[in-house]
């Protein structure tokens, strides 16, 4: 395990890293293709052979995190969606632990996240994270995602520290890649984002299944 500890700031992504990324799978790969069917008068395995092309065509784009985009381009109201389903919702193992430990450190914790910031609302307003950051930036504010090179330079204007003893926690391998090219000196990947599916096996990066190995 690298030395994080030595870091004197911590971006910690929110969907897969600190949220468990059942809540997103279960509402875009389940409930919507659900909802678009029941709009469309189709069957479900319809919907998803329409969604999934649509899906794909955007990720890694800013719309593809944009609860406004697929409101009107499936002309289903995702926002209220989202809502109804809240209460599924949840914080991965050990993350609060590794929060309070991060709460009694020096170290400026900043949560910086694609999700569209009424997602964001949303989630915070679940689970209570949003008092252990000292910022909370979300690539909607830049109008890229943290893919792109252009997120990181915003991203550094908007929040002063220093490259070299920057830690990255993120489920995302290219978001992990655009901080590696930006130069954030340590990185960490998440193995398993989703409590329901089985670790992923991640090449080139150090990665944890969860906070547990940094406790
Ligand atoms: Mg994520």
């Amino acid at each position: 395990m690298q030395n994080w500890k030595q870091c004197d700031t911590i971006l910690l992504d929110m969907d897969g890293t600190l949220l468990d990324l059942r809540f997103d799978n279960y509402f875009w790969c389940e409930l919507v293709p659900l909802k678009y069917a029941e709009k469309n008068k189709i069957t479900r395995a319809e919907a998803k052979k329409v969604l999934v092309p649509l899906f794909k065509q955007m990720e890694g784009r800013i719309e593809w995190y944009c609860l406004d985009y697929w409101t009107q381009t499936l002309d289903l109201n995702i926002a209220e969606l989202k809502a109804v389903v809240a209460d599924q919702i949840s914080i991965l193992p050990y993350v609060m632990d590794f929060l309070t430990t991060l709460q009694h450190s020096q170290k400026q914790v900043v949560l910086v996240t694609n999700a569209h910031q009424d997602s964001l609302r949303l989630k915070m307003k679940k689970t209570g994270l949003q008092s252990f950051f000292d910022a909370i930036i979300c690539s909607h504010d830049f109008g890229v995602a943290k893919e792109h090179p252009l997120f990181w330079k915003a991203f550094h204007q908007k929040i002063q520290f220093n490259k070299s003893t920057t830690l990255m926690i993120d489920d995302s391998l290219a978001v992990l890649k655009a901080a590696k090219q930006f130069g954030v000196g340590q990185l960490i990947a998440i193995s398993q984002p989703d409590s329901q599916q089985p670790p992923k096996t991640i090449e080139g990066y150090c990665t944890i299944k969860n906070f547990e190995a940094l406790l």
